[in-house]
């Protein structure tokens, strides 16, 4: 009919369909959890519009999702009545890459093959799910209805076009079938689909039914005691709000009630996602589900945490916002500004608590997200004194991969030693060859071994600490009380300065200057900055940066 129009795909789009279906065939299951999921936001958005425009709450019944499968004929239907999409929003939502994640999971998609490793994880991390329904059919059939517009069927094979045409369909929402593949049957068999909505999507906020019967539990964990949460019910959660395969490192469970009154009940993950730490502003835009008295009411809300935080995944529940509140409301509403305050101060003495009382998690924690503390070292200036006790650094009396406190090398270090002495390179092993070292080792003068390249930039801005100032040994006017040095005595006054004067003709304007060391012990020289230079690590980075 001439109702149907042919559209065709953006380029990279289908370069993603392409990935998607050849390599991420790992976990085909997730198709369901990404559409459900979409279900689930899209009545999310019919709850909070009403609430907002005519501030009145929806039938609990009102609002479901339905499954309904066929064994024989491997057909899979699932409906919902959210909010729909018009004919634009369907090519918008369905058929562009104009959604900033797509061409972000492409690169991270790109890296990881690189890398010889793909994870199927990604599919969520970058909002791109509702293609993965093409792992397990050839075709797939969108009818959906907007309120207040006409109702479209988009089809498409993921290769390259799609179709669209207008329909009858007098219900608001969206009804996606498809043929299951052969090699993917097993997602037309009732207790395979009970299984996965069970796995990913057990507390999704509106009832999933499957040919009638209720699947998931839509129960408010946070809102139990925490006697009450069982261990597995809890890692459950974790996956669902996370888009996680495994559980947590560990998680917080928070009541509070004063002058603003919440629930909280957070996770440690036990890996950084791959780009969250070292892209600029990976963080800014995520942060744990925000409700009011158990309705969702923003799903990733960066007001909650500060952003360096912002890997903290999970739910604040709080019943000092009103039920229909906007966002701009909620970016400005001084209860939030209360929550993240409180919620900050309990998230760093956990922190704080897991170094104390469970070393182990604490070390798998700092491995992975060490450097997000020391970011908010340079941004949450309120916390700063908390954020400098949780750093760990190797040091020249730890073993490999063993870290040691500021509070602990203070304590150490001998009552003549009055300054934190600190080295920054490539790796451990470098830095323990350097002739800087030599005389530190002697001396038995413990230093840190800054090898995170995020260091340099922290660690010349805390200045001191207990009263100590933080050096570091390749800076040229660090030299000890050197009286008792036997060593120097066989070499006279004369001798020293005419070799010096040698190095500096000979070396010109190469140097700074030339100087007699006491540090070092069986190296005969060693190029240091001057006390005014730059630290050598800033400096490599800045050289790299200016390529
Ligand atoms: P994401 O959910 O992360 O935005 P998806 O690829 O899963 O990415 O979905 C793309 C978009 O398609 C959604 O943002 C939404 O606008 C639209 N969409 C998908 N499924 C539905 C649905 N069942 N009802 C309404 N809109 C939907
Ligand atoms: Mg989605």
């Amino acid at each position: 009919p001439s109702n149907i129009q042919e559209f065709e795909y953006k380029a990279e789009m289908k370069q993603l369909l392409n990935l998607i279906v050849h390599s991420l065939y790992t976990h085909p299951e997730i198709f369901l959890r990404e559409l459900v999921s979409n279900a689930s936001d899209a009545m999310s958005k019919v709850r909070f519009a009403r609430l907002t425009e005519s501030g009145e709450a929806v039938d609990a019944e009102e609002l479901k999702i339905s499954i309904s499968v066929d064994k024989e004929t491997r057909s899979f239907v699932i409906e919902d009545n959210g909010v729909g999409m018009t004919e634009e929003e369907l090519i918008a939502n369905l058929g562009t890459v104009a959604k900033s994640g797509t061409l972000g999971f492409l690169q991270a998609m790109k890296e990881q093959q690189a890398g010889g490793q793909l994870d199927a994880n990604l599919i969520g991390q970058f909002g791109v799910g509702f293609y993965s329904v093409f792992m397990v059919t050839d075709e797939v059939c969108v009818e959906t209805r907007s309120e207040g517009s006409d109702a479209c069927r988009w089809r498409s094979t993921g290769e390259g076009t799609y179709t669209i045409e207008k329909i009858d369909r007098s219900e608001r929402g969206t009804r996606i079938s498809f043929t299951l593949k052969e090699d993917a049957a097993e997602f037309a068999e009732e207790y395979r689909i009970e299984n996965i909505i069970r796995k990913y999507s057990n507390f999704v906020d509106y009832p999933i039914y499957l040919d009638g019967k209720k699947l998931n539990s839509v129960t408010a964990l946070w809102q139990k005691s925490k006697s009450e949460m069982k261990e597995e019910e809890v890692n459950e959660f974790y996956k669902f709000v996370s888009v996680d395969f495994q559980d947590p490192l560990d998680y917080l469970h928070i009541s509070v009630e004063g002058v603003v009154s919440f629930k909280a009940l957070l996770f440690l993950p036990k890996e950084a996602p791959m780009d969250m730490l070292y892209q600029q502003g990976a963080l800014e835009n995520h942060g744990p589900q925000l409700y009011v008295r158990k309705v969702l009411i923003q799903h990733e809300c960066k007001d909650l945490l500060p952003e360096y935080l912002r890997f903290i995944s999970g739910v604040v529940d709080t019943e000092d916002l009103p039920l229909n509140v906007s966002r701009e409301v909620v970016q400005s509403s001084p209860v939030m500004s209360k929550i993240r305050q409180i919620l900050t101060g309990k998230i760093l003495s956990w922190f704080e608590r897991l170094s104390t009382e469970e070393p182990e998690k604490f070390r798998q924690f700092y491995k992975a997200f060490g450097p997000v503390i020391k970011i908010g070292l340079n941004s949450d200036f309120a916390n700063r004194d908390k954020l400098i006790e949780l750093l760990r650094f190797e040091s020249t009396k730890t073993e490999e991969g063993q870290y040691v406190t500021l509070r602990e090398y203070v304590e150490r270090m001998g009552d003549e030693q009055k300054e934190i002495y600190y080295l920054s390179g490539d790796n451990r092993r470098q830095l323990l060859s350097q002739p800087n070292l030599e005389y530190f080792q002697k001396k038995g003068v413990e230093v840190l071994l800054l090898i995170d390249p995020v260091d340099v930039f922290v660690i010349p801005s805390i200045n001191e600490y207990d009263s100590k100032p933080l050096k570091s040994i390749e800076k040229a006017d660090i030299d000890f009380a050197s009286s008792d040095d036997e060593e120097k005595e066989s070499v006279s006054g004369t001798m020293i300065e005419s070799l010096l004067k040698v190095f500096k003709e000979t070396l010109g304007e190469r140097v700074e200057s030339v100087v007699e060391s006491h540090r070092l012990v069986s190296s005969p020289v060693t190029l240091v900055g001057g006390s005014d230079a730059m630290d050598s690590q800033v400096e490599k980075m800045l050289k790299m940066m200016n390529k």
